[in-house]
């Protein structure tokens, strides 16, 4: 066990669970209620503008339960293959990654393969899907519970750490963000993929909801659903880097795959139509953010100038 503070985060951690809601997850200002959609309601902290939701300590069941979740993980391939691109040059040998919230291990099947050199970690919650991962990707070191519990044990510092389609679902974003940076090498990056919350289809969701006077709740429950406690700005996560010491190497903007969405025919039809609305004029429904643990203006293999570049 290595000496790092982290025991007095954990009880911190467990002293001042939000569940989202009323005190904001990024920085615990009280936030005001906005949507009631019966079953939980939304909030905007007015300090940075982050949204949240108490469907947790409601306990509120969510609409969307694809069947093909993972399955349609390969989606995402140019994405990682992106990713690696950016953030490992070819001669990087033995590079130690964590992937926090691996599900079945899609992604790090994908590192294997393509990046055999990489050694492998990943964190998850359910203890199905981590034997899923376990047998998807047998060279990976796959930790079946909480990220704080993997932190107070673990000696491994970490040059990647990756977050895909996680950070909208942890009840303290900002506190496992801390933790993610004490795992973090000098110089290593840490990647968030997560919901953009002013992309257009959040927008309809939440306007639709205000123009109806409160009356069609719908879009704005599809679009932020129960399994979802908080939703990011720009400026929100700008400000929870620069308080947290993380330097913002890129942040990008990405739609959503259709072979992500599931559920009924019409349903589908729907989705495909607002995608091609929100190709048009949406930013995309992805935030993608690429942080450092320090600015580091130069380091071997160029790998910081085509960060320069891209950020
Ligand atoms: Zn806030």
């Amino acid at each position: 066990m290595h000496d790092d503070g982290l025991t007095g985060n954990r009880q911190k951690l467990w002293g001042s669970v939000t569940l989202g809601g009323s005190n904001c997850p990024l920085c615990a200002t009280p936030a005001r209620q906005k949507l009631d959609l019966s079953e939980y309601q939304l909030f905007r902290c007015n300090h940075c503008g982050c949204w949240s939701s108490n469907a947790a300590a409601h306990r509120s069941r969510t609409t969307f339960e694809p069947v093909n979740y993972f399955q349609n993980d390969a989606a995402d391939n140019q994405r990682w293959r992106e990713f690696f691109r950016q953030y490992l040059a070819d001669d990087d040998e033995r590079v130690a990654l964590l992937d926090l919230g691996c599900g079945t291990g899609a992604f790090l099947k994908y590192v294997a393969e393509h990046h055999p050199q990489v050694r492998l970690y990943g964190i998850e919650l359910d203890p199905t899907r981590a034997s899923m991962a376990r047998a998807q990707v047998p060279s990976a070191h796959i930790y079946c519970g909480l990220l704080e519990d993997f932190a107070v044990t673990s000696s491994i510092e970490f040059e990647l750490i990756t977050l895909w389609d996680v950070f909208e679902h942890l009840p303290q974003p900002r506190e496992y963000l801390e933790i993610l940076r004490k795992l973090l090498k000098a110089n290593g990056t840490i990647l968030i993929q997560t919901i953009y919350e002013h992309s257009l289809l959040p927008s309809i969701g939440r306007l639709s909801y205000y123009l109806s006077g409160g009356l069609i709740k719908w879009p704005a429950r599809r679009t932020h659903d129960a399994h979802h406690l908080a939703f990011f700005t720009k400026h929100c996560l700008e400000r929870l880097c620069r308080e947290l010491d993380l330097t913002i190497c890129s942040m990008n903007f990405d739609h959503l795959a259709f072979a992500r969405t599931d559920g009924a025919w019409w349903v589908r039809a729907v989705a495909a139509g607002l995608m091609n609305l929100e190709r048009c004029f949406g930013h995309g429904l992805f935030i993608t953010l690429a942080v450092e643990k320090s600015a580091a203006p130069s380091a071997p293999n160029g790998k910081s100038e085509e960060r320069a570049r891209l950020g």
